[in-house]
């Protein structure tokens, strides 16, 4: 019997992550590959869990260590978002559209990297190349995917694949635009219920500049204003894992879904740095206008702050 190959997402793990791993690993089953199976690396937010109930997927397995697998990533390429002991991984390909990242396997693979919306395009866009329709189910998983990491086709990362792809999945999938708002309005309630620890990691990466590491969570919201009342509660979470993370700075992308914009709360050092690239902070924020992608929009400005170790901070 064939080795077993997980297609699996990063932590911290959104609807992208986990139904591309769903779609991608089902194709490769399609294509004769009955030994590739979906992993995820973490929790489901209320998000995915929605997504996957509503068309009746189970949720895949909890892959917690990546040591001896063999592994085909989807939606990261970046050590500080893999799987623990990826280094001691067998990876096969990956399926991408960050940045380029630090995970360099030592042998050739499959690596395809493209700047759409969501890793979930690339994946459906592999289904049409190989002249296969996708499930009903699987057309879900696509479309959820590309709506959750486009905010419904309305984040600047969106292109003309994605609004393509997403056309041709609608019919498949069975929903309209209205279930990417249920999702949404899921998304956004969860993060006002959670707890302030639990909000800042939901949506949580990591980053590794010259200067240090610095953590970016995002929370996207319908109505921005219900997070007003808990900032001082959410800050101090912000320091704690900061503390406990090593972190230089920590940042939360708290995005208003509405106004199509975010507020950046800022805590720890290099503040001055983070201010001659981003803007200045008062109270400990900045309001950017037009700001919806961490990817797109922040992390370019955060290079820029960050990625010189001598400059002064
Ligand atoms: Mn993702
Ligand atoms: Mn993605």
């Amino acid at each position: 019997m064939e080795p077993t190959v997980y297609v699996v997402g990063h932590r911290n793990p959104d609807t992208d992550s986990v139904c591309s791993a769903i779609a991608f690993a089902e194709l490769k089953q399609r294509l004769g590959h009955g030994n590739v199976l979906p992993a995820r690396a973490g929790e489901l937010n209320a998000e995915t869990a929605f997504v996957l109930r509503h068309f009746g997927v189970p949720e895949p397995e909890c892959l917690e260590d990546a040591t001896g697998r063999d592994l085909i990533l989807v939606d990261h390429n970046e050590r500080a978002q893999a799987v623990a002991n990826i280094e001691h991984a067998n990876i096969l390909e990956i399926w991408e559209h960050h940045r380029l990242g630090d995970l360099r396997p030592s042998g050739p693979i499959v690596f395809h990297c493209e700047p759409v919306g969501a890793t979930a395009t690339l994946v459906g866009e592999q289904y049409y190349l190989h002249g296969i329709e996708p499930s009903r189910a699987m057309a879900g998983m696509l479309l959820a995917a590309i709506w959750s990491d486009t905010v419904n086709l309305r984040s600047p990362t969106t292109s003309d694949k994605d609004r393509n792809m997403a056309a041709r999945l609608e019919g498949l999938a069975g929903v309209d635009a209205g279930f990417g708002e249920q999702m949404l309005q899921r998304k956004a309630d969860s993060a006002a219920q959670r707890s302030a620890d639990d909000l800042i990691r939901e949506d949580y990466k990591a980053f590794e500049f010259a200067a240090g590491r610095v953590g970016v969570g995002q929370v996207e919201l319908v109505d921005a204003g219900v997070l007003a009342t808990r900032e001082q509660e959410i800050r101090e979470a912000m320091r704690a894992l900061r503390e406990s993370a090593g972190l230089l700075q920590i940042i939360l992308m708290v995005t208003d879904v509405t106004a199509g914009a975010s507020d950046l709360w800022v805590e720890g050092d290099g503040l001055e740095r983070f201010e001659r690239c981003v803007g200045p902070l008062r109270h400990g924020r900045v309001h950017m206008p037009g700001f919806m992608s961490r990817k797109k929009q922040l992390l370019p400005l955060l290079d820029r702050a960050f990625s010189d170790a001598d400059a002064p901070a």
